[in-house]
């Protein structure tokens, strides 16, 4: 059985192999590999290396670093089939949508290319009289990435390419749901010129992850994944020191309005709530139809809902493949189940397809709610399968009102052809991502990533010069060069000049 390991000072690192768990192909549900869990000690050694590693490379001139930058971009186009099988065949998502995320990781490796530029600090000439500042950003240090099962390439590489580039060194704890693809990524980073040690894998659980969390010598934590994880993370982290951003869970509504285009609307509810079979923290959970629009879309979702293709995501490009784990089934089973028995109308259950030749994969079809309430688990909970709720409402104030209510404040989007509708929208919604008219605003690499309320614990976003800001501390130097005139000591507040 292959056995999946870590990667710490520029190699491919053997375990104790004392403590692994199985890594499955979702597709056919069998067991593909197994993966190595670092005991305290294993972390320990790769947050040392990554001390050690330090020094030199937040010393290296960040012209250098890009050009390591420009090297890793060029390797992850030339391997980027390469890593969608991986993540194909750990995760299960379609071959097209793996190389899509693939590509949105590409774009931060292209921003983090221009680190020059965004290191550039500030400089005021005579903020006194004889009196200069400037001021500068440096590298944390030592900084750790612990990330989700649903992007196994794109979410690392929304922290480690912006924190390296800023100077510091980096751990990543990947999921251990799908590990292989940040050991390629690994390999293409030493092969891209980065010295030993600044970029490390630690495969692992709870354990890793509270050595990261606790260890004195790591600096900085960027977390996504789940809200109650995201949580402690934040808490335990922030608890001992360190700088902590932690990207939680979601519940993202899309409103569809009467003016709307309603084939437009219904081609963005079922990319966005099923592509990826729904596990996306940008995933549409929810769709809010106002007015008497509701039984004409609510029609047209059915249809297509039941022609959704299924099936193994490395062949014939399927709209949907598995979901990642038998258990992570039987937990969105279980949403559905309770759905019905809180009163919700399943007028679409996927839960019965079969997929031929892939009887064991964790296969489910599209599921349709229709006549959800707020007060239900459904509405509620992030589900993070293939379901979509339907919630209908009166009019565009009580949409603004249910999903400010709501805890969580990712994403959301609106469909409508009247500007001041959409104006309104973007204005008042209590959401960190907002798309008009587009159905999953993931903002590009330029700008910033991140959710309100109960999506994102700490100040700072994920990537853009969010990321420049989380990865490095601001230094304002104050100078004088004073003549051989003394002006004794002062003592009160100095003032300009
Ligand atoms: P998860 O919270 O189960 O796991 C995330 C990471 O935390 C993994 O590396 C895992 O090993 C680790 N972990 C799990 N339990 C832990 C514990 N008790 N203590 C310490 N570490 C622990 O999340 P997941 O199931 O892998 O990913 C899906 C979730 O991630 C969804 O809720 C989704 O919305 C969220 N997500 C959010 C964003 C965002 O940007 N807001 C992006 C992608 C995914």
């Amino acid at each position: 059985m292959k056995l999946i390991n870590h990667f710490i000072n520029g190699a491919h690192y053997q375990g104790q192999e004392k403590n692994t768990v199985e890594v499955f192909n979702p597709a056919t549900g069998e067991v593909a590999a197994r993966v190595a869990l670092a005991s305290k000690q294993e972390t320990e050694e790769a947050i040392r290396v990554a001390t050690e590693a330090l020094s030199s490379w937040s010393n290296t001139p960040p012209l250098k670093r890009a050009r390591v930058m420009f090297k890793f971009k060029e390797l992850l186009e030339k391997h980027i089939d390469d890593l969608a099988s991986m993540v194909t065949s750990e995760h299960g998502k379609v071959f097209s949508d793996a190389k899509g995320e693939i590509a949105r990781g590409i774009e931060v490796v292209e921003f983090a290319c221009g680190i020059p530029q965004l290191l550039k600090g500030e400089y005021t000439e005579q903020v006194g009289t004889g009196v200069d500042s400037y001021s500068v950003r440096q590298p944390l240090g030592v900084c750790a990435g612990i990330t989700p099962f649903n992007f196994p390439v794109m979410v690392p590489m929304w922290m480690f390419p912006m924190a390296i580039a800023c100077g510091n060194t980096f751990i990543l704890k990947p999921s251990e749901k799908d590990p292989s693809a940040s050991l390629l990524m690994a390999d293409l980073l030493k092969e891209a010129g980065l010295p030993d040690g600044v970029f490390n894998v630690i495969q692992g659980d709870k354990t890793a992850v509270d050595t990261l969390l606790s260890d004195p010598r790591v600096s900085a934590i960027s977390f996504v994944g789940s809200t109650p994880i995201a949580e402690y993370v934040y808490k335990t982290g922030t608890q001992y020191g360190k700088r902590v951003q932690a990207l939680g869970g979601a519940k993202n509504h899309l409103v569809v309005m009467p003016d709307a285009d309603i084939e437009q609307a219904v081609d963005a509810l079922m990319g966005a709530a099923y592509g990826s079979a729904g596990e996306r923290c940008m995933a549409i959970s929810v769709g809010v139809v106002v007015g008497d629009i509701a039984d004409q879309l609510v029609a047209r979702l059915i249809e297509r809902t039941t022609e959704l293709k299924i099936g193994n995501g490395i062949v014939n490009e399927p709209d949907m493949g598995p979901l990642v784990t038998g258990a992570h089934l039987e937990k969105v089973k279980g949403y559905i189940e309770k759905g019905v028995s809180e009163g919700a109308s399943l007028i679409v259950d996927g839960r019965n397809i079969s997929v031929a030749g892939h009887e064991n994969g964790f296969f489910i079809g599209g599921c349709l709610f229709d006549h959800v309430t707020p007060d239900m688990t459904i509405y509620k909970e992030e589900i993070f399968g293939p379901v979509l709720s339907i919630v209908r409402v009166d009019d565009f104030e009580s949409a603004v009102q249910l999903i400010n209510a709501h805890e969580f404040g990712n994403g959301v989007s609106l469909f409508t052809r009247d500007g001041h509708t959409a104006r309104e929208f973007s204005t008042r919604i209590q959401v960190g991502m907002v798309g008009i008219n587009i159905p999953i605003p993931v903002p590009v690499a330029f700008h910033s990533f991140g959710g309100w309320k109960r999506s994102l614990f700490g100040d700072h976003y994920a990537y853009g010069t969010e990321g420049v800001r989380f990865y490095t501390h601001l230094k304002t130097v104050t100078t004088r060069w004073p003549t051989d005139t003394r002006s004794g000591a002062e003592f009160t507040m100095p003032v300009m000049k």
